[in-house]
Order: C-alpha cells, then sequence, then structure tokens
C-alpha cells in the first residue's frame, strides 16, 4: 500500500541539555571540579548559551557530544534509510525485511515527483503490485524472506529508531538539509531538526544547511543560494 509522508517523533531528549554542556564547558576551563559545577549551577540560561556559543564556535564540538537524542521514523523509503545508515556516528534499529514477512500488500514510498504525474503514478502503482505478487509467489514456493526480499523496491517502506549525539545531527542537518540532498532524506532530517528546535529553540541556528555555516557554498552544483567557494 502506498504509506503517507514520513513521520518522525522524538523520543528521547534530555530535558537538562543545557546543564549538561554548560558543565561540560566550564569543567575545560575552571578550577573547580565538574561535580561541584554541576552542584553549584546558579547561571542564568542565557549565560549558559553564551559560554556555549563561544566554545562550540570556536569548534570545541567534544562538549556537545554528551547530549544524545533519539528518533523513531515511520513510512521512510529503504533508499532513504539507506542514506540515512551512511551516518556512522549514529545508532539504528531497523524493521528487518528477514524476520517481518510482508503479508498483505507491502508499504511503500513514492516520490513525490512521481506522485505528481498520474501517469507515472499509476506505473509505479502497477510494479510495485507486480512486485508484491511475485514475492507472495517467493514466499508460497518455500523460499524465505530473507531471500524472498531480494525483489523488494528501494521505494519499499521501513520504520528505524535513530541515536545520536548533538554533534552528529548537526553534522547530519549540515549535509542533508543542503538542496542537493535527495529530497525524502532532506524532508526527514527536517522534520527531525524541527523536533528538536521545538524543545531547544537555540540549535536552529546550528541545524542548518552547511552553507549557511560555512558562508560560501561548497558543491559543484551549486542552488545558487549562498555564493561559490571560490567566486
Ligand atoms: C548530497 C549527497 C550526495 C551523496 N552521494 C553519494 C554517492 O554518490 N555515493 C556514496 O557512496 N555516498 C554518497 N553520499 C554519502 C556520503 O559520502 C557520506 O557517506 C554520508 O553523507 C555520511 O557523511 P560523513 O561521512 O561526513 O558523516 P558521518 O559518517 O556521519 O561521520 C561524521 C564525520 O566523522 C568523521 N569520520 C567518520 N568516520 C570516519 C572515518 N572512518 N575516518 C575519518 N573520519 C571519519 C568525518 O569527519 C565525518 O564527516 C552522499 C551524501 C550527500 C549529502
Amino acid at each position: 500500500m502506498p504509506k503517507k509522508s514520513v513521520e518522525v517523533e522524538l523520543i528521547s531528549f534530555p530535558e537538562n541539555l543545557l546543564d549538561t554542556i554548560y558543565v561540560a564547558c566550564r569543567t575545560c576551563y575552571s578550577p573547580q571540579g565538574a561535580i561541584e559545577i554541576y552542584n553549584n549551577l546558579n547561571a542564568t540560561d542565557e549565560q549558559k548559551l553564551s559560554l556555549i556559543e563561544k566554545v562550540i564556535s570556536s569548534g570545541h564540538y567534544s562538549t556537545i557530544e554528551h547530549v544524545q537524542v533519539t528518533f523513531a521514523i515511520n513510512n521512510i523509503s529503504r533508499a532513504a534509510t539507506h542514506q540515512l545508515v551512511r551516518h556512522r556516528h549514529a545508532s539504528f534499529s531497523q524493521k528487518s525485511q528477514r524476520y517481518v514477512k510482508e503479508k498483505a500488500e507491502f508499504d511503500y514510498c513514492m516520490p513525490t515527483s512521481i506522485e505528481a504525474n498520474k501517469a507515472l503514478a499509476a506505473k509505479f502503482q502497477k510494479h510495485m503490485e507486480d512486485t508484491h505478487h511475485l514475492y507472495l509467489e517467493l514466499i508460497a514456493q518455500g523460499i524465505k524472506a530473507e531471500d524472498a526480499r531480494a525483489i523488494l523496491p528501494n521505494a519499499a517502506a521501513s520504520s528505524i529508531v535513530v541515536s545520536m549525539n548533538l554533534r552528529e545531527l548537526i553534522h547530519l542537518a549540515n549535509l542533508r538539509l543542503c538542496t542537493r540532498a535527495q529530497y525524502e532524506i532532506r524532508l526527514t532530517v527536517r522534520k527531525m531538526c524541527t523536533l528538536v528546535e521545538e524543545k531547544a529553540p537555540w540549535l536552529a541556528n546550528h541545524l542548518v544547511p552547511k552553507c549557511e555555516r560555512l558562508g560560501y557554498c561548497d558543491e559543484d552544483n551549486s542552488c545558487g543560494k549562498m555564493p561559490k567557494k571560490n567566486g
């Protein structure tokens, strides 16, 4: 069955995110021990953020690695999860195509560019139905799901839990919010970032495409939003 757009939920987020990063930052520059700093937190949020921004902008990124966030994602294509799992500092648990047999019609994600064209969308859907029939035939003939899945398309819908620290989330955003990134992964990462920004609005300045961080575009095929690296 065709699935609606990707769904993302933020299922784990440290409520003491600011304190955690602040203690990490202060520990680097204070004669006090880390425990004393944590037990005597009397700085305002503005003061904490001011130090944190200074430390991050100087490239001292280990301080934001102490914070971990987790997302649950549904209705995402295998094509998009394959891009997600290329990020090596994140952790993943994905619905198995070995252990979970597609019983009724398998779910799939139709790219919006194809959905927008009625004739192509109909052909796409027919192709999915044909694939489904062959999949069921293979299963009926005793082929294990781990081998029958070989015919499932990149469009097959998946479900995945993703965890990463804040440094990796910023890196993910810098790469995957770029207009050069494929639409579905861009949409997924945008939803992930929006959920985090709702909890910590100050992070919006960091959860941006890389050009906004660099001040220029380093892609060969630039979208034109920012000047190219070398003029
Ligand atoms: C627009 C776009 C197009 C792409 N096209 C292709 C493609 O055609 N083919 C393809 O194969 N991939 C492609 N990719 C994937 C890309 O090559 C990376 O694998 C993916 O973006 C993960 O990025 P990363 O390695 O920087 O990040 P992560 O794996 O998240 O790592 C974060 C950072 O940690 C450091 N790091 C991690 N592992 C190592 C290591 N082993 N050694 C040294 N430093 C390390 C690096 O600084 C890295 O930037 C594309 C990505 C984008 C955004």
